[in-house]
């Protein structure tokens, strides 16, 4: 071996997400041992059978995990919508127009503080166990606006989403459709080279379903893979638009029909709840039984955002999700990491077996479960990411 290796030892439960190395749909070892050679794992397995390493670190009987896999966020913004969230609280109801606040003081900002501004909550998601992290343009609405955060998000992160179609620019309120021309022309040649991803938020007040699908396949005729903002506020077309072409996820799905619920069900995209965002704007939660029970794959994230869910605590969305959707423990963490990874499309992380990226997390607790038991409480008390410690 040319890089040093290094022995976690001593895990009192391990959580791998793969049921051929331990019990369960969540793979579990007890008294577990995780060894990581460079930015890699290279074994899993029984404490007492783990192999000599260079470095050692002894768990004391934690739980370890993989690290989560935040798989929806946008963090390329500046200001605060803290009046906004304080009057919502006091009976308001939320609409997607608040977003124009943001794209307002985004305008405004230098890159070095929209830069400062993303490094600020990478960190501090990191600190909380978030490993990877995706995250959207969409405060810009203009081609230069929308580039310049796809960049600073791409010089940062490796899941970049292209959302131009946040909102229709407050600049093109009196004719959407050459917004939609706008956002599948000059703005997505300029954009495409910086995202992985395309995204747009299909919904009331946003874009209908011939806009959502119009955008989503310019995108995807320049090499975008779609994912949807679908059906949160309201039934819409989002979920069934998402499926039928193919996205790698549809995000939020608070609001859906039989139909929805059987085509998530029965294709390949991902069903990713949000429940930050129904959190901070009191709303309806998702029902994630219900996905389950039918067979969707579901992603747990936190929306981090500042205008409807300005968390980005992975933990507290798991314990929202086992206390208010209906998932079991078990269930919410495999959705925070190997569902994550689902939803974008990645098998190299959201596990620990031999081969992934050595991406995983210590818990001040003997089990996972933990994470939904002692809600709010902050138990992420080691973080190795690509096999550097760096919580
Ligand atoms: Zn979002």
């Amino acid at each position: 071996m040319t890089t040093a290796t290094t022995a976690i030892t001593n895990i009192g439960s391990l959580v791998t997400n793969d049921p051929s190395l331990g019990a369960g749909p969540l793979g579990l070892i007890q008294d577990a041992a995780v060894v990581v050679d460079g930015d890699r794992i290279a074994w899993v397995g029984a404490s007492r059978k783990a192999p000599a390493t260079d470095n050692a670190v002894d768990a004391a009987g934690r739980a370890a995990l993989p690290g989560f896999v935040d798989s929806h966020s946008h963090l390329v913004f500046a200001g605060d919508r803290t009046a906004e969230f304080n009057a919502r609280m006091s009976g308001q109801s939320y609409s997607a127009g608040g977003i124009r606040t943001t794209v307002a003081a985004t305008r405004a900002a230098t890159d070095e503080e929209l830069e400062a501004n993303l490094l600020r909550y990478v960190r501090e998601a990191l600190r909380q166990g978030t490993t990877t992290l995706e995250t959207k343009s969409g405060y810009g609405l203009t081609t230069a606006d929308e580039a310049r955060a796809l960049r600073i998000a791409a010089a940062h992160l490796d899941e970049v989403t292209y959302l131009g179609a946040h909102i229709v620019s407050p600049d093109y309120a009196a004719d959407p459709e050459a917004y939609v021309a706008l956002v599948t022309g000059e703005m997505l040649d300029a954009c495409a080279p910086h995202a992985r991803w395309v995204d747009v938020f299909c919904e009331k007040g946003a874009f209908d379903g011939d806009q959502a699908r119009t955008i989503l396949e310019a995108g995807r005729a320049r090499g975008l893979t779609p994912r949807v903002h679908a059906n949160q506020l309201g039934h819409g077309p989002g979920v069934q638009l998402a499926v039928e072409l193919g996205a790698a996820s549809a995000d939020h799905c608070t609001h859906l029909t039989d139909a929805d619920v059987d085509a998530l069900a029965g294709g390949d995209t991902v069903a990713t709840l949000l429940p930050g965002a129904e959190f901070s704007t009191r709303a309806q939660w998702p029902d994630a039984r219900r996905l389950l029970d039918a067979g969707a794959t579901v992603a747990l994230s936190t929306d981090c955002n500042p205008g409807s869910s300005f968390t980005s605590s992975v933990p507290f969305c798991i314990a929202l999700a086992v206390r208010d959707m209906g998932m079991t423990p078990d269930e919410a963490v495999w959705s925070a990491t190997a569902g994550g990874a689902a939803a974008l499309r990645r098998t190299d992380i959201g596990r620990v077996a031999p081969g992934a990226r050595a991406d995983v997390l210590l818990l001040d607790a003997p089990s996972h479960v933990h994470l939904a038991y002692r809600p709010g409480v902050p138990l992420v008390s080691a973080v190795w990411q690509r096999g550097v410690r760096v919580v």
